[in-house]
Formats: C-alpha cells, sequence, structure tokens
C-alpha cells in the first residue's frame, strides 16, 4: 500500500461509525436504514480518498467545486464510483459538471436548468439533478427560495434530458449549538414538507431527500432524508 492510501487506512471504521449513527438513528425514527444512503463528501481530499470510499463499497462522492472534482475523478482508480456535485454551480460551468458529473444536486434556477438541459442534450445523455432549495431561509446560503420551488419544478420536468431526482437543502448555523440543532430541524422539515406538497401537486414521485451533514445528520433522518452527505465524520477536519 502507497503512502497515500495509509492516510485513509480509519476510513472503514470511520464509516462503521457514521452506520452506527445512521442505524440508531433509523431506529428512532422506525424507519429502514437501508433507506439512507451515506454520499461521502471528498472535497479538499485528493484522489486517496475517493478510492477508499469505493473499497469500501459506497456507491458515490460528493464534490463541491467542479474542476476539483474533475481533476479529481480524472486521478482516481475507481472506474465504478459515482461522482455527484453538491456545491453552487455557476453558469459558466454547467456544460463541464454535466460532462463530468453523475448527478447534480445543486439546480437552483431556470437558467441552471436551461444550461444543464442544454448541455446533457448536445452530450446525448440523461442527467440525474436535484433541486437545491433554501429552506432554512438562509441569506447565506444558495438555493432556491420555498416559494419559488414548484414553478422551478415545472420548468425542470420540461426538460427532456435532465431526470428529476429530489430535492436538496444545507441547514443554516445558529449562533449556538442549540439554535443550530433548531434550525436543521425546521429546514429538514420545511423540505420534507415541500416535497409531500410537490409530490402530490404535480404527481411526481420526487422520492430523493438529500439533507444531513456529519452535524446533524440524526435530524434529517428524523425529517425524511434519503441520502446524508458526510465529509467531516469519514474523514476528518478540513483546512478549507
Ligand atoms: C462539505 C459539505 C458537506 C459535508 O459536510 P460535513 O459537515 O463535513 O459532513 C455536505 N454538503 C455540502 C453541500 C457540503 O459542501
Amino acid at each position: 500500500m502507497s503512502a497515500l492510501s495509509d492516510l485513509y487506512a480509519d476510513f472503514p471504521a470511520r464509516l462503521s461509525a457514521v452506520r452506527d449513527r445512521v442505524a440508531a438513528a433509523c431506529h428512532a425514527a422506525g424507519r429502514d436504514p437501508a433507506t439512507v444512503e451515506i454520499l461521502a463528501v471528498t472535497k479538499t481530499h485528493p484522489p486517496a480518498a475517493a478510492e477508499a470510499v469505493a473499497r469500501a463499497g459506497l456507491r458515490a462522492v460528493g464534490e463541491n467545486r467542479v474542476q476539483e472534482g474533475v481533476a479529481k475523478r480524472a486521478g482516481c482508480a475507481a472506474p465504478a464510483l459515482a461522482w455527484e456535485l453538491i456545491g453552487h454551480l455557476q453558469s459558466n460551468k454547467a456544460a463541464l459538471a454535466a460532462a463530468h458529473f453523475d448527478r447534480v444536486q445543486s439546480v437552483d434556477s431556470d437558467k441552471l436548468l436551461q444550461l444543464l438541459g442544454r448541455a446533457a442534450a448536445a452530450q446525448g445523455k440523461l442527467l440525474p439533478i436535484l433541486l437545491q432549495i433554501n429552506a432554512g431561509d438562509d441569506p447565506a446560503k444558495f438555493g432556491a427560495d420555498l416559494a419559488d420551488a414548484p414553478r422551478l419544478l415545472e420548468t425542470a420536468l420540461a426538460q427532456k434530458n435532465l431526470r428529476v431526482d429530489g430535492l436538496m437543502t444545507i441547514a443554516p448555523l445558529g449562533p449556538s449549538p442549540a439554535e443550530t440543532a433548531m434550525h436543521a430541524a425546521r429546514t429538514f422539515a420545511n423540505l420534507r414538507n415541500l416535497r409531500d406538497d410537490l409530490a402530490a401537486r404535480l404527481g411526481v414521485p420526487l422520492h430523493g431527500l438529500s439533507m444531513g451533514m456529519s452535524g446533524d445528520l440524526e435530524a434529517a433522518i428524523a425529517a425524511g432524508s434519503t441520502l446524508v452527505r458526510i465529509g467531516t465524520a469519514l474523514f476528518g477536519g478540513r483546512a478549507s
């Protein structure tokens, strides 16, 4: 084993600890742990991190920057691993993202829908997406406003080369842990209610609810998360 892969020698143990947390949260919520996927967030970590994820048998990794993800994927010897974009996407990188990511979770505007739809058509593919919603009304966060979600979903469903898998959100931080926890519970409940409302109104399943990170996965699972995006708990702290 190379020195770089030794860096991630503790990944299986960390993954097992996260799986225990997911299982406990599912148990508390009366849910089957098989209904919650762990997406390993490899941002700021080298390709060896993604290789450790693949060796552990996970389906996918999440990256928050287009160029970083594209470069990492090119340097990663794990061909079956799926790559998901979870960070803010600028219009001028939409075509690059459509070409190199298996799913884009951070779609929050009509303009992005149009650009991604056009790029996917030109590339002859069906691109799965999630709509990112600012369900916690956080002024510091990207994501469409709750009130704009129905119109955004209609625009998304009209794009033949996009497949809408569900919704994604990031809970806002509060000034204290107690307030952060309150924001998280409110944000996740908002996204879940929005999903139920949109699914009923437009007659689409919208199965995916991407919500919950290292610090708030329990609250997200209680509210119905189907995919938790975990960085710190799997890889330790990040320098940036
Ligand atoms: C970094 C990041 C995560 C993972 O956060 P951790 O707290 O390290 O688990 C999840 N989602 C998004 C959008 C991120 O940018």
